[in-house]
């Protein structure tokens, strides 16, 4: 089902209202993490001002140590609505564990399956049983066939509107978090109808670098990129490192309107 061959023409995928694939380049940005209140209204206000269109952030936080921060959980939820409430910003957030899907339906307009989770395939049906769109990351090490073989368990069980995301992979390479794999965006297309986006945020780890690879992605093909922008990048809960500033993303959003149109 996520076969071209089976599918000739570019599905496009709609997020509360906004279409992921076709002509134009999405942005979605936001934090890492959910923080607080007053944090995510400030973060999806400014977003918004420069050009986003589809507001991320984390409320279950999958961390690779238990005594990293977990995120707000429910709370986190709650409070991603209430940025949407001021901005109109569409929303997706990770989910992690099959047993929340009703708890997000009715608050999120997008799922997102995180690298860790890609071959959760409990989690998977699950999402293919909804009918709200699934965000699916790369896992670091997954191949483009397994990337795509996951897309099919959410396909098969009936949801059509998967995105997919690459987010850079292991290498040999340490300098940067993740290498990003720009091929799998031409591979992707190739062998796929689905719309692609990628996260160069993950896959430099690096803020500095996250307009550079945004570049990249889109002149390779991508369908859009989402970035992590937060308000106090020292200070961010998680992720900090790769986090742009207003300003940053403000600056990054004017170079990518000079090479596309962004939805
Ligand atoms: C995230 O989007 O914050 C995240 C945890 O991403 P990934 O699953 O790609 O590591
Ligand atoms: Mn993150």
């Amino acid at each position: 089902r996520a076969n071209r061959k089976m599918h000739p023409e570019d599905t496009i995928v709609t997020v509360g209202g906004v279409p992921v694939g076709g002509k134009k380049i999405v942005v979605m940005a936001g934090p890492c993490s959910v923080e607080g209140e007053e944090q995510i209204i400030d973060i999806a206000k400014h977003i918004k001002q420069s050009g986003a269109t589809i507001i991320r952030g984390g409320a279950w936080k999958p961390r690779s140590s238990p005594y990293s921060f977990q995120g707000l959980k429910a709370e986190g939820l709650d409070l991603l609505n209430i940025a949407k409430a001021e901005t109109g910003l569409p929303i997706v957030t990770e989910i992690t564990n099959p047993g929340h899907v009703e708890k997000f339906i009715g608050k999120v307009d997008c799922f997102q399956v995180g690298a860790r989770n890609m071959q959760n395939f409990e989690l998977l049906i699950e999402l293919g049983k909804a009918r709200i769109p699934v965000l699916l990351k790369r896992g670091f090490s997954n191949t483009l066939e397994e990337f795509l073989m996951s897309a099919e368990y959410i396909l098969s069980g009936g949801n059509e509107n998967v995105i997919l995301c690459e987010r850079g992979i292991r290498t040999n390479e340490t300098f940067t978090r993740n290498t990003l794999d720009i091929s799998a965006i031409p591979a992707l297309k190739k062998l796929s109808h689905l719309p692609v986006i990628i996260d160069p945020s993950h896959a430099s780890g690096k803020s500095w670098m996250v307009e550079s690879l945004s570049m990249a992605a889109i002149a390779a093909g991508a369908d859009g990129l989402m970035i992590e922008v937060h308000n106090d990048p020292p200070n961010a809960l998680s992720d900090g490192a790769q986090s742009l500033t207003y300003e940053m993303f403000n600056s990054t959003m004017k170079k990518i309107g000079a090479i596309a149109e962004v939805v």
